[in-house]
């Protein structure tokens, strides 16, 4: 503990220092007056240990301080738990200390009423989001972490209940911030402590372990960090190397993950190389595979590629003369100050920083955050997390994420239409609200319903804010005017029976009336020409369930002749009444149809029909190879003219097979791609072949070759896939 004794007198002095190092330009005076202005609205409080209230935020600022960020975030730390525990508020804030430290504390007094806690694991990429959507200015996120380090310093002083609710959250909420913000050193601090009261016993069998073997320890780390120096120094590369056990969560982890003792787990030294210039890195990075046995596989080149979270370096792992194996982690001074602080080491680099360009960067760069994990990039990279979503909680704490400006109408549609169409109201951080109102982050709302609702009113649809609701609003007036939808309806079925030259009196005639409706699964015309009338049928579709039964009534004998006739093998394929999979054999009222395995058709592709003996028509790409010997006097007879029908799109599988240049990550690539499109994938492999290339073949569902183009597109906009063919399996 760096304090011993817990006065003001100690935490003041420490504050000035770390201020007097890290953020050397800072106005003191402006700073003491937010200290006494702190120190007084606080002085009744006193923290759990007993010691006044005022060391938190004193200590607070100074870990700020340390991260080295601006006046203003320094201020808003000192300041931040004056607006939520005593009886300062916003405007004495703007009228003392302005509006930017002002703004500051209101973003992280929201932060700290909200709460973060779930025990649904599926929401926690919302929380987090909510968390930076909520904040707006990264300083508000910054001060927040540094608030939670403090707590988590001095967490022995909290009941066991709230201990335990405390470390959920922050492992759930501000270890994977502090990661993404690449604030390495606070992310690592914030897990150990976690650790310690989530499995305490674990915590303190890897403590002790690691106390046992400390002189052994130490003294493999210095004979490491020897050889890489004097190496070093001997070429004359000027660096600074030292040698650590990695962090004890991270060795619970891998001792969890590979089911491993902590004598059976290797792995967990990790060395350093700092050095001036990126030429060096790759300089000692030759010298370490000189010096060691490379352990295959595991080089990582971060410079080159860096992590999302700006983090450069070269990893490597090789084994010492002991067999133990280590890793390397080689980078630049530039790049270790970075990887310690993440985005405050921007402010760092550039002392009284932070104007609008930079958040832009800062908001990219969150933006852009995709995690290793291909799920949780695809959750994630659509979201603009700032400006374009409103997070809020349904009265059971399960969060909604809404467009921008969404409202309770939108809330309530999302939920369910039943839900939308029975709203007669809306209550927000349970007080009663207009349904137009626009959402903020975190609120709580609930859906007044009535079983008497009169439904959902025209206005509402230039209320709300998401496509889902407008549709289902729509749905709903397109259901409730049913004399239009019949009309619609009617005329656009019987324009379909005219087009198929089919009678119209067919539909009155009393044989044939009650055993077409029941085929439609419809009690009345009306209400089949209501159901085409609001797009719950199309009139295709109704008129093709109905064609067969009202020929056979008009043309008792129907006559089929030329060469397209069925074979008898075929009669149990005539008589399957359904024309699957949307495609019309000309000249054969209704047989049984089938897509053929060698080249995967869809609606838009030429196509051309075989009839197989005993399975229908299969029917073919007109390109496909199969379809070559369609010539052959043999079998001529058995091609048949095929074209897609104008129904309902249903999806069809299909292949593409990519060529590649062999890399790691080319298959999580496509299938990232692949589910950002949102198309199934139905088979996904990967074949290297020889002088470094691959072929994948990825087999999916799309409606049409339009889709399926679109789709070829994005996926050879992925690095390194070169070309493409549709499969010939
Ligand atoms: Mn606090």
């Amino acid at each position: 503990m760096k304090h011993t004794v817990e006065t003001f007198e100690n935490h003041y002095a420490s504050l000035c220092t770390a201020i007097a190092r890290h953020m050397p330009t800072a106005d003191m005076d402006r700073i003491d007056r937010a200290v006494e202005y702190a120190r007084e609205k606080h002085k009744d409080q006193k923290r759990k240990d007993g010691s006044p209230y005022v060391i938190h935020p004193l200590a607070v600022a100074e870990i700020v301080a340390e991260l080295g960020l601006d006046e203003e975030a320094l201020l808003g730390a000192l300041l931040h738990d004056c607006i939520e525990d005593t009886d300062a508020s916003y405007d004495e804030i703007v009228k003392l200390f302005g509006r930017t430290c002002a703004e500051l504390v209101e973003g992280v007094t929201k932060l700290t009423r909200a709460n973060f806690t779930s025990s649904e694991q599926a929401q926690m990429e919302n929380l987090r989001k909510m968390f930076m959507a909520m904040s707006k200015d990264i300083r508000v996120v910054l001060i927040k972490i540094s608030d939670r380090l403090h707590n988590m310093r001095t967490m022995q002083y909290q009941s066991p209940a709230k201990q335990l609710i405390k470390c959920r959250e922050t492992m759930d909420i501000y270890a994977p911030l502090a990661y993404r913000l690449g604030m390495q050193k606070i992310k690592w601090e914030l897990e150990d402590i976690a650790l310690r009261y989530i499995d305490p016993a674990a915590y303190q069998d890897i403590m002790d372990h690691l106390q046992a073997h400390k002189e052994k320890d130490e003294a493999f780390m210095r004979a490491i960090q020897e050889k890489i120096r004097l190496r070093l120094a001997e070429v004359g590369i000027h660096n600074s190397t030292y040698g650590r056990i990695k962090h004890v969560y991270s060795i619970y982890r891998k001792m969890n993950a590979q089911d491993k003792t902590m004598d059976e787990l290797y792995d967990i030294y990790a060395f350093r190389v700092v050095v001036d210039s990126i030429p060096d890195c790759y300089n000692v990075l030759g010298h370490i595979h000189d010096l060691f046995n490379l352990v295959p596989g595991r080089f990582k080149d971060y410079i080159s590629t860096p992590k999302p979270n700006m983090y450069q370096s070269l990893h490597t792992t090789v084994i010492g003369v002991q067999g133990i194996p280590f890793e390397v982690q080689i980078r630049t001074w530039e790049m270790h100050e970075t990887a310690e602080y993440g985005v405050a080491a921007h402010w760092k680099y550039k002392q009284g920083g932070g104007d609008e360009k930079d958040f832009e960067w800062i908001r990219r760069l969150l933006e852009s955050q995709q995690d290793t994990d291909a799920e949780d990039y695809v959750s994630s990279f659509k979201i603009d997390m700032f400006d374009d979503e409103v997070f809020v909680f349904t009265p059971k704490g399960k969060i909604v994420s809404l467009p921008a400006g969404s409202t309770p109408i939108d809330f309530a549609y999302f939920i369910h239409s039943g839900v939308g169409n029975a709203m007669v109201g809306a209550k927000v951080n349970n007080r009663i609200s207009n349904i137009d109102t626009t959402l903020k982050n975190g609120d709580v709302v609930e859906i007044i319903t009535s079983k008497t609702a009169k439904g959902p009113s025209r206005d509402w649809l230039n209320v709300c804010q998401s496509n889902q609701a407008r549709t289902k609003i729509k749905q709903w007036f397109k259901k409730e005017k049913r004399e239009e939808n019949i009309a619609h309806g009617r005329s656009s079925f019987e324009a379909e029976m005219r087009r198929l030259m089919l009678p119209l009196s067919a539909l009155t005639d009393a044989e044939l009336e009650q055993t077409l409706l029941k085929k439609l699964a419809f009690d009345s015309w009306d209400d089949m020409y209501a159901a085409i009338g609001y797009g719950g049928l199309t009139a295709t579709k109704a008129v093709g369930r109905i064609r067969d039964d009202i020929n056979r009534a008009s043309r008792p004998q129907p006559e089929r002749t030329g060469p397209l006739r069925l074979t008898p093998e075929n009669e149990n394929a005539k008589h399957s009444r359904h024309s699957a999979g949307g495609v019309i054999v000309e000249d054969i009222e209704s047989c049984m149809i089938k897509f053929s395995k060698c080249c995967t058709p869809v609606p838009g592709d030429s196509i051309i029909g075989f009839i197989t003996r005993g399975f229908g028509v299969s029917v073919h790409r007109i390109d496909c190879p199969n379809t070559a010997n369609r010539n052959n006097p043999e079998t001529a007879a058995r091609w048949v003219p095929v074209r897609w029908a104008n129904q309902e799109a249903q999806p069809f599988d299909t292949t593409l097979e990519l060529d590649c240049i062999t890399r790691d990550g080319l298959l999580l690539d496509v299938a990232t791609t692949m589910t950002a499109a949102r198309v199934r994938v139905k088979e996904l492999n990967g074949k290297d072949l020889p002088g470094g290339h691959s072929v994948f073949t990825v087999r999916f569902e799309v409606k049409n070759v339009a889709e399926l183009e679109a789709i070829r597109n994005k996926l050879l906009n992925i690095p390194d896939v070169i070309g493409s063919r549709r499969g010939q399996n």
